[in-house]
């Protein structure tokens, strides 16, 4: 990571543009739900206006001051941002009768606080058309805080969207969707208090509201670069940007008002090439030549360029210029990693050589402050070569318990690990004293001391990181450390819910079998849902559930056929109620052997919410 001494920080331009159009905001702001409850908090921050602090990185420091500024912005002529409010931006733009938006934030109350805070300034203008700028939940999440489904079914309102959006709006939940929701408590730092020592700043915004989550399926999807449309007089001309920061994504640009809007494909900190919480591995070399494309289409044609998190750059010269730093980041992290990759180098050695030229890192809107230059040059190795490096000594390592064991045997037992763990601790080498002390506590050994010691010299880790999401990383760490692990409420989501195709709901079943205790099952059901109709056969057998559109009768009579409304399900599955409740209300029915269905429950394990990532 680029050295703090590089940059230029009587530079206050990102202040004077992260401020400039400001008309209002909410003071306090902080925004609740119908019940009282907060999602929403910036009355916490005050801490900021201090200098530095030693347990912050000074550039990340700067980068929590300018995440934290809110409000409502005039942008241009007519478009308005909404900044601040939410982790994400929510863009308003002014049509012939009423106002198209970008991004209707993450939840229902902060999107309805943005809408009512330019209302309050601009009057009562209908919502004519709502853009999903690409399939994650802080871009989407919040629509039902500016339109209701009926004003969508009605024809009043168009929901737009990339092309792909609702397979990856809801499929992010589906299969991997618990173990990442874990991890991103960790990268979000959900479970920290703001704060010198805790949480500053999620580096894309400051931080996730939690309010309720909601999904309006679009009635318009942008399928090629070079669409145009006209929504309430307002022309958009569209730039497909799939498999960059999202699977869908979509750039927009309004030739009359001369704006250009990258989403999230351009933002003033480097983005994660391969986001820590856990996520498919993103192609940064595609997403360097989708910016190309960007400044070749629309960069002479733009007096402003605005994104779906933070603020915007005025002028053709400025944002032209922006761009391309932006596409040349994430080429260099492309080519060097892969030129060192086939220079022998493996992904863990490759990141620890990687250096972005000085013309790049000196530049603040480069920082890795949410995606991390050695991190994203480990997921480029990742794309290219998975995660084994070649090195048949690495290819079938004991895992960190076995590994732990030994080592602490090894090193002369565990109390001689810790004494070498303080000494690292003591000359500054928490990454030595880290990969001690993980062994130490992976081993076994009930080592209070260990503990405490690793929880300080994450703390030391986080401090010094300019890095929102490894700073979460260690932070939390340190405290689960110390007080167990921490839980974040469930939360279900019914609109994701609702939009899961029936395939998606089987794909979530048959992730939770339990394969050894199912191994010797062999089952068939019918699973059939009306309003719409759909039947469905599950077959159970060596430890797979396959499930098979329409009748099978190939594998064998259905022994049970479960028959209920879809809704129902929906239900269910939002843990509202239970199948048995519904089968005792009429809801559900049940022909054939009611045994089977408790037999195929019982072969199907929970998540776990709260599995432990810094012990064993
Ligand atoms: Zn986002």
């Amino acid at each position: 990571m680029p050295e703090a001494s590089s940059l230029d920080f009587t530079d206050d331009a990102d202040f004077a543009d992260a401020q400039r159009g400001f008309v209002t905001t909410l003071d306090p702001c902080v925004i609740r739900d119908e019940k009282g409850a907060v999602v929403w908090d910036l009355s916490d921050v005050g801490f900021l206006d201090g200098d530095c602090p030693a347990t912050v990185d000074p550039a990340l420091w700067r980068h929590a001051k300018l995440t934290r500024i809110h409000g409502l912005f005039e942008v241009a002529d007519g478009i308005y941002q909404v900044r601040g409010l939410d982790v994400s931006n929510m863009t308003i733009i002014e049509g012939e009768h009423g106002i198209l938006i970008v991004d209707p934030l993450m939840s229902r109350e902060t999107a309805a606080a943005g809408l009512a805070l330019y209302r309050a300034h601009r009057g009562d203008r209908p919502v004519r058309a709502v853009f999903y700028s690409h399939s994650h939940v802080d871009h989407f999440g919040g629509v039902r805080g500016v339109v209701t489904p009926a004003e969508v079914a009605g024809g009043a309102v168009a929901v737009v969207a990339p092309a792909g959006f609702m397979e990856h709006a809801v499929s992010e939940n589906v299969v991997a969707g618990p173990g990442r929701g874990r991890r991103a408590s960790y990268m979000f730092g959900s479970l920290l208090e703001s704060g010198p020592t805790g949480h500053v700043t999620n580096a894309i915004g400051h931080r996730m509201s939690t309010g309720a989550i909601g999904l309006i399926p679009p009635t318009l999807l942008i399928t090629e670069t070079g669409q145009r449309e006209v929504f309430d007089g307002v022309e958009v001309v569209f730039q497909l940007t799939p498999d960059t920061e999202a699977p869908s994504e979509m750039n927009f640009h309004l030739p009359a008002a001369r704006v250009l809007l990258v989403a999230e494909n351009a933002a003033h900190a480097m983005h994660n090439v391969l986001t820590p919480r856990g996520a498919q591995v993103r192609d940064a070399g595609a997403w360097a030549g989708y910016l190309t494309e960007t400044v070749r289409l629309y960069a002479a044609d733009s007096d402003v360029l605005i994104g779906s998190h933070h603020w915007p750059t005025w002028g053709t010269g400025a944002l032209t210029a922006f761009l391309n730093l932006q596409r040349d980041a994430y080429a260099y992290t492309h080519d060097q990693s892969v030129r060192m990759m086939n220079a022998g180098l493996t992904g863990i050695e490759l990141a620890e050589e990687f250096e972005l030229p000085a013309s790049l890192a000196r530049v603040w809107h480069l920082q890795g402050f949410y995606g991390n230059y050695n991190n994203n040059a480990k997921a480029v190795y990742q794309r290219y070569m998975g995660w084994f490096d070649g090195n048949p000594a690495r290819l079938w390592q004991h895992p960190p318990t076995a590994a732990g064991v030994r080592y602490v045997a090894a090193l002369g037992g565990a109390d001689a690990v810790l004494h070498l763990a303080r000494a690292a601790f003591d000359t500054a080498d928490y990454r030595w004293a880290a990969t001690l002390l993980d062994h130490l506590i992976f081993s076994g050994e009930e080592h209070s001391a260990a503990r405490e010691l690793q929880a300080a010299t994450f703390e030391q880790l986080g401090y010094r990181t300019d890095n929102g999401p490894w700073r979460g990383f260690f932070l939390s760490g340190a405290r689960e450390l110390r007080e167990g692990p921490l839980t974040s409420p469930l939360r279900s989501h019914p609109d994701l819910i609702a939009a899961l195709t029936p395939a998606q709901i089987f794909q979530a079943m048959a992730v939770r079998v339990n394969g050894p205790r199912a191994a010797g099952a062999h089952l068939v059901i019918g699973w059939v849902y009306t309003d719409p109709a759909e039947v469905w056969t599950l077959v159970l057998a060596n430890g797979v559930l396959v499930a098979h559109e329409g009748e099978a009768p190939e594998y064998g009579a259905a022994r049970v056929t479960i028959t209920m409304p879809r809704s129902v399900h929906n239900e269910v599955l939002a843990q509202t109620t239970t199948m048995p409740d519904q089968v005792r209300a009429g809801a559900v029915t049940i022909d054939g052997d009611p045994i089977a269905l408790l037999e195929f429950n019982s072969y199907l394990d929970d998540p776990n919410r709260t599995f432990a990532i810094v012990t064993p």
